[in-house]
């Protein structure tokens, strides 16, 4: 790969983070806080949560088990692929490769950081070529981004291509694994020390359960999460958050019973949809939903808004045409779900 140095917009390289009160006293011995201009009452409220969030990396460093100084810590997962471009991408001059289709949120923050984005189609299996990205990529690709469990398609990709990716392409490749969780793949978070230019998103908001907390995480070597750290705002995770989440860290089982509970419900809703006469073929799933071709998807889908049910229509997602994208629930939601679909006529 070529150097951080080269990689990294020269502006960011160079800057000098802003150093809080919070950063600059790392002392254990202190127990008189007057050096932020905090309220002193209203405890535990009143004080500036650890901007680098130690207690809780500690946490998920034993559940993931990459260590603590190789993660970084957003506001979702929506932080760092934002973090990714103002880091990386030179405003008007460099530009990004993306698997096609995929999750929105890698053009959006393309768009917002004005970096061309250079969406490479998948095959019809939604499998992706390692050579197709690679010959999309010039001098100036920074970034090239794949999501597997990938989002809408729910397949895994294939681990060989993905493989040649990280270990032909010269700037950083990320993985966004947010679905991993449901998955029987090997994840790649655990091959961080064979790939210096790898970064693996997780993210709180799936299988954890804890949407609401805005948690996402990115894992890399130590270089790459010290200049996220140095770009982000000083104090990114709150307090709360923080706290939910080393809470529900603590209960790693309850994550392992949704698991394996909704991948229950996912084989018995993808089996009812494959013998409703208005899905013509369900796609392959590693994930917490399914891809399905229907007879006609938008028609399908304002139908289900009538009775309160809503799922995603993807029908103008490149390759997805007449798709929709549903959601495992609970048993009693599906049962909802394919009760209306059985009505349907
Ligand atoms: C849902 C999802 C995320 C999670 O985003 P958060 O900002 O962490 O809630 C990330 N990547 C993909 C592909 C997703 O589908």
């Amino acid at each position: 790969m070529k150097s951080l140095k080269e990689l990294v917009r020269p502006n960011i390289w160079k800057l000098a983070p802003y150093s809080s009160a919070r950063n600059e006293y790392s002392g254990k011995e202190a127990h008189v806080f007057l050096d932020a201009n905090e309220n002193p009452y209203n405890k535990p409220l009143n004080r500036y949560p650890d901007p680098l969030q130690q207690v809780l990396k500690q946490k998920i460093s034993s559940v993931k088990g990459v260590p603590a100084e190789q993660i970084f810590l957003g506001n979702g997962s929506d932080e760092p692929i934002d973090l990714a471009y103002r880091c990386f991408c030179r405003p008007g001059r460099d530009n990004v490769v993306a698997i096609e289709p995929t999750y929105g949120m890698y053009k959006v923050c393309a768009d917002i950081n004005d970096t061309e984005y250079r969406p490479v189609l998948l095959d019809d299996n939604y499998q992706m070529s390692a050579d197709k990205l690679l010959n999309a990529c010039d001098n100036n690709t920074k970034l090239v981004w794949i999501c597997s469990p990938n989002n809408p398609t729910g397949n895994s990709l294939d681990h060989g291509e993905i493989i040649k990716v990280l270990t032909c392409f010269e700037g950083i490749v990320i993985i966004d694994e947010a679905y991993s969780d449901f998955s029987s793949q090997k994840p790649l978070r655990e091959e961080l020390q064979k790939y210096p230019n790898m970064i693996v998103l997780n993210t709180m908001s799936k299988a954890w359960g804890c949407a609401a907390i805005r948690l996402g995480m990115a894992f890399a070597r130590k270089e790459i999460i010290d200049i996220f750290n140095k770009v982000k705002y000083p104090y990114n995770i709150n307090y709360l958050t923080q706290q939910k989440a080393i809470e529900a860290l603590d209960d790693p089982y309850a994550v392992e019973k949704w698991v394996s509970l909704l991948l229950l419900e996912r084989s018995r809703l993808i089996n009812a949809f494959k013998v409703l006469p208005i899905c013509e073929k369900v796609y392959p799933t590693d994930a917490n939903f399914f891809l399905a071709k229907m007879t006609n998807a938008k028609v399908i889908y304002d139908y289900l808004v009538e009775r309160g049910i809503i799922v995603r229509n993807r029908t103008l997602v490149s390759l997805c045409q007449n798709c929709l994208r549903v959601t495992i629930g609970t048993k009693g939601e599906n049962n909802e779900l394919l009760a209306a679909l059985r009505q349907y006529q």
